[in-house]
């Protein structure tokens, strides 16, 4: 049975270590674990296998939810997935579960396409932004690694207390 999974909170070692490729037996059981954790979140629009210390590639991308969603390609599972072409780039904002008091402006491609097991997809905006952002975990890349400047385009999440 699928189970919704504890997320690895940066500076865990396993953040930042480059991922094997998924066999097909373990990526159908990691995938599993990705979405229930990430329905399990509710607000998360991705997840990546080292974020819950499986260290294959494999990650999950939902944007259909959120509001900033666009264009989109539904619930991808990408086994394995490689960014073939990119396009065009933008500056927007992002956050991580594994950095939860920090966001960033983070410069990415604004579309790409993506092979991975089983197939290949298109994507733009911000669910391109996403899966970005998410092949960069398998890489041990986090977020902060991409931004330009500390000092500029790093920000204290703000919290609400009720
Ligand atoms: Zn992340």
């Amino acid at each position: 049975m699928p189970v919704a999974r504890d997320v690895l909170l940066y500076p865990d070692p396993r953040l930042k270590q480059v991922a094997a490729p998924a066999q097909p037996a373990e990526a159908e059981r990691v995938a599993a674990d990705l979405l229930a954790t990430m329905d399990d979140l509710g607000h998360c629009v991705g997840l990546a296998a080292p974020q819950l210390g499986e260290l294959v590639r494999v990650v999950v991308v939902d944007v259909s939810e959120h509001p900033k969603g666009g264009d989109h390609n539904g619930r991808l599972v990408l086994v394995n997935p490689r960014i073939v072409t990119t396009e065009g780039a933008e500056v927007g904002r992002e956050g991580c579960l594994s950095i939860p008091d920090l966001t960033a402006n983070v410069r990415r491609a604004s579309r790409i396409a993506v092979e991975y097991a089983g197939g290949k997809v298109e994507s733009e905006g911000f669910e391109a932004r996403c899966i970005q952002h998410e092949i960069d975990h398998l890489d041990g890349i986090l977020f902060l690694d991409r931004v330009a400047s500390i000092v500029d385009d790093v920000f204290r999440r703000k919290t609400y207390s009720g």
